[in-house]
């Protein structure tokens, strides 16, 4: 049986490492090329670091060099929810985990083909799960 979601905001505290638990839980952003998915090439799943649900497979990763890991499309319609952010003076679109609410990052509308979106995404929300996962 898998471990049961935690509710509050200790329960996420425990579970989750101080900088997972900031950005995940407190909306907050890594510096930009500190993070341990941006050069990663591996085929896989990028899954979220709090609850494991499937996020981004590794076939829509690009690099926008932004220092943040960037992806084209999510695994799933149902996978991230996204929310109107007004923080910082700017209107942003937050991307975040659709099963548990963590955040994970923002998204544009300047990405590649074939969507033309940019998920910029913080890998310390991220965990990676090595596989030969495809796009759909
Ligand atoms: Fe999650």
């Amino acid at each position: 049986m898998p471990k049961a979601m935690p509710k509050t905001e200790t329960e996420w505290k425990k579970k989750l490492a101080p900088e997972q638990y900031r950005v995940l839980r407190q909306c907050g952003t890594e510096l930009p090329f500190t993070g341990k998915w941006l050069h990663n090439k591996e085929t896989g799943m990028y899954v979220c670091g709090a609850c494991g649900a499937e996020l981004f497979p590794s076939d829509t990763k690009f690099d926008s060099g932004t220092g943040w890991p960037s992806f084209w499309d999510a695994a799933s319609a149902k996978a991230v929810k996204l929310k109107e952010d007004r923080a910082l003076g700017m209107t942003r679109v937050e991307v975040t985990c659709a099963k548990c609410g963590g955040h994970l990052g923002h998204l544009f509308n300047d990405g590649p083909r074939p969507t033309g979106q940019r998920y910029c995404i913080n890998s310390a929300a991220l965990d990676f799960k090595k596989g030969a996962r495809r796009h759909a």
